[in-house]
C-alpha cells in the first residue's frame, strides 16, 4: 500500500507541476495511511471536523512538527479554541457570527491563523458560504475584526461544470485582492488549477475511499 499512497502523491505533484499547494485530505483516514504520506514528504493537510482532527493530529504533528494542518469544513462556535489550537488554517469563514467569534477566541489568547473565506458559488440553500454578492461585506467585517483573510474556498454544485463556479472565485478574489484561491478536487483540480487555484483539496485520488 506504501507504494501506492506514495506513487499517488507522486503523479499529482507532476500534474500540478508547483501551480498549486496541494492539501492532502486526511478526513475519514486512519493515521497508518496518513503516516505514510507523511515520510513520502507530503506536509500540507486537510480535516474536516475538528473533533477528528483534535483526536488525530496531536500525535503526528508531535512526530512531524513541519506538518500543516487546514481545516476545510464547518466551523461551530462552540469548537474554536480547539480549532485554533490544532489548525494552521480555515477554508470555511462563511458567516459574521463565526468572525466575532474567532476574533473574541484570538483576543483570549489563541492563534490568529490565516482563513479564506467560503462562497457559496452555486447558491444551493443546503450549502455553507456566504453568497457572491456578500462576499466583500464579510471580507470587511472579518479584516476590521482583526482576522488574516487571505484567499476564497467555494465547493462547486455537484452536477454543474465546475469550470463556471472557479472562474467567478478567481473574479472575486482579484475583486478583493485576494492571493489565495482554495478550489479544486480530486474530480475536478485540473480544471481549478486551469482558473487560478493556489491550493487543492485533494482526498481520495491520494488515499482511496474513505471509512
Ligand atoms: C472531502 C473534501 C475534499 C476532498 O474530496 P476528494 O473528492 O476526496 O478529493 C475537498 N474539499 C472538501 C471541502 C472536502 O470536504
Amino acid at each position: 500500500m506504501s507504494e501506492s499512497i506514495t506513487g499517488h502523491l507522486q503523479l499529482i505533484r507532476t500534474h500540478l507541476n508547483g501551480k498549486a499547494e496541494l492539501i492532502a485530505v486526511s478526513k475519514g483516514q486512519p493515521s497508518e495511511k496518513i503516516l505514510e504520506a507523511l515520510e513520502a514528504g507530503q506536509m500540507l493537510f486537510g480535516e474536516n471536523r475538528v473533533q477528528e482532527a483534535i483526536e488525530k493530529w496531536p500525535v503526528l504533528k508531535s512526530r512531524y512538527p513541519h506538518a500543516q494542518l487546514h481545516l476545510i469544513g464547518p466551523l461551530q462556535t462552540n469548537k474554536i479554541k480547539d480549532a485554533l489550537a490544532v489548525f494552521d488554517a480555515i477554508h470555511t469563514l462563511d458567516r459574521p457570527k463565526l468572525v466575532d467569534s474567532l476574533a473574541k477566541a484570538i483576543r483570549k489568547g489563541s492563534r490568529n491563523i490565516p482563513c479564506f473565506v467560503q462562497v457559496n458559488t452555486g447558491k444551493e440553500p443546503q450549502k455553507a458560504g456566504v453568497f457572491p454578492e456578500n462576499t466583500g461585506n464579510l471580507i470587511y467585517h472579518a479584516r476590521a475584526a482583526g482576522l488574516m483573510v487571505k484567499g476564497l474556498m467555494c465547493i462547486p454544485p455537484v452536477d454543474d461544470d465546475p469550470t463556471a463556479h472557479f472562474s467567478l472565485l478567481q473574479s472575486l478574489a482579484q475583486v478583493h485582492h485576494l492571493p489565495w484561491l482554495s478550489m479544486g478536487m480530486s474530480g475536478d483540480y485540473e480544471k481549478a488549477i486551469a482558473c487560478g487555484a493556489t491550493h487543492v483539496r485533494i482526498g481520495t485520488a491520494i488515499f482511496g475511499e474513505r471509512f
